[in-house]
């Protein structure tokens, strides 16, 4: 992509927005970048762009510039009414997502991680099989950093492990990954689409682009997932488990059983040897806040599953505790179907402790499914759950829903939480020495 002369605008200027406006300007561009809102990190970041000669704009976007743009690169976050992509429509310019503009400039092989949970973890996973096989790997996108702010670490022979959400596919038009994965396709973001299919839809086009030389990697448990290999032009490749699936790992639950699955097949595909990838997967500690045992007290385990956004992942945290399970949940609403696992909680859940602006939305979902409170905030729902804990029962936070009503991130929830554990497990130590 030859970008000298031309005056590309960046909208949204958080890591995706900020690194592909780096990126323009170091292939030439003359780049101005916006972001409506304002605040110490995105000062930070005017700063970091300033410095580069880029111009900047915050807290507002203005319409003479994006209308004299040859192109216009968007952040995953931006929501499809902003102000700046009207404009830029309006005037008929070019719109693409930051993914799509740094796949431009990748030179590496993708492999592209997609499904509506476990993206994170088969990420991680695929990109330290890869590592301890000798192969030389770059790890990026929706994990955390952008895929256009690794482009100088990437060369011919880079294996490239892209985790991609629906709002990263929502903008692509060539991006083609040599090896595309869908881990599941459940509910979620019914805030953002108007119906599961569009939702369905956006993820579909991670192997759109494909060819006969490329790979998708399918899940067979997950029934939507079926028979696409009529549709798809690559090599399809299904996982499934069996009852002979036992790995030696730290991950625990079923879902982390297709998560390995789904990792060995990627990784069988890119040529890691078998005895390789078998040590990574017994090492891989997993990611913080994703079902992840944080203390035991009084015979009580607590579980931070603060990663827990869907009602699926919920389901899948239920399912993966052995006993009675308290679990904590709510947070922002995303108008998903929490009702879907009403017999599971019915089966396992003897209280559910609810917070949050989801609370009764989800009250109303699951009523008579188990016995209902409502807390005011953490604190208040980790003594609660305390109080009504019994030992050998497991206390779960799995919200359901994202954070951004209460906390900065699900990483701020989870560590809120674990805070309140914190204290809880120092009283009942000063308890039992008093
Ligand atoms: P993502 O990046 O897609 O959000 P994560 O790996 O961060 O996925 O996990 C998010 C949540 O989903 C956690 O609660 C985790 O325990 C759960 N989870 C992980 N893998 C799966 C899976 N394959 N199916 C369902 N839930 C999963």
């Amino acid at each position: 992509m030859d970008l000298k002369g031309k005056k590309v605008s960046v909208i949204g200027l958080g890591n995706s927005g900020s690194s592909a406006a780096m990126l323009a300007a170091d292939f030439g561009a003359e780049v101005w970048a916006t972001d409506a809102g304002d605040s110490p990190a995105l000062r930070e970041v005017e700063k970091r762009l300033r410095a580069k000669g880029i111009k900047v704009e915050i807290g507002i976007h203005t319409e003479d510039y994006i209308k004299t743009s040859d192109l216009v690169v968007v952040s995953p976050g931006v929501e499809e009414t902003s102000l700046a992509l009207k404009w830029a429509k309006k005037h008929g310019i070019t719109v693409i997502g930051e993914m799509e503009f740094g796949y431009r400039f990748c030179k590496g092989r993708i492999i592209a991680i997609t499904g509506t949970n476990g993206k994170s973890t088969v990420t991680a996973l695929i990109g330290q099989i890869l590592k301890d096989g000798g192969f030389d790997t770059v790890v990026c996108g929706n994990i955390g950093n952008s895929l256009s702010g690794e482009i100088d670490r990437i060369k011919e022979d880079t294996w490239v492990v892209l985790e991609v959400s629906s709002f990263q596919l929502e903008t692509i038009v060539d991006f083609k990954p040599h090896i595309a994965v869908i881990l599941n396709i459940t509910d979620d973001h019914m805030d953002r689409y108007s119906k599961f299919s569009d939702y369905f839809a956006e993820k579909m086009k991670v192997f759109k682009n494909q060819d006969k030389d490329d790979h998708l990697v399918l899940n067979y448990d997950a029934e939507n997932l079926r028979g696409f290999e009529k549709i798809a032009k690559s090599k399809v490749s299904c996982y499934k488990k069996s009852t002979a699936d036992i790995f030696d790992t730290r991950l625990k639950g079923v879902h982390n059983t297709e998560n390995i699955l789904a990792s060995i097949l990627v990784s069988s595909i890119v040529g890691v040897k078998s005895s390789s990838m078998l040590r990574t997967i017994k090492d891989f500690k997993g990611l913080s806040h994703r079902f992840e045992t944080v203390a035991v007290i009084d015979g009580v385990e607590y579980i931070d599953d603060s990663k827990g956004t869907t009602v699926d992942s919920t389901a899948r945290a239920i399912d993966s505790c052995k006993s009675p399970v308290i679990l904590i949940a709510g947070g922002k609403d995303k108008y998903s179907d929490y009702g879907a696992i009403k017999s599971k909680v019915k089966a396992k859940v003897k209280d559910l402790i609810l917070i949050g602006e989801a609370k009764d939305a989800i009250a109303k979902a699951l009523k008579g499914a188990s016995s209902v409170h409502s807390a005011k905030d953490m604190d208040e729902a980790v003594r609660l759950a305390r109080r009504l804990a019994k030992k050998g029962d497991s206390v779960l936070l799995s919200p359901m829903c994202s954070s951004f009503d209460m906390y900065k991130s699900y990483k701020h929830r989870g560590e809120v939480f674990r805070k309140a554990v914190d204290g809880i497990r120092c009283e009942a130590q000063e308890a039992r020495y008093s």
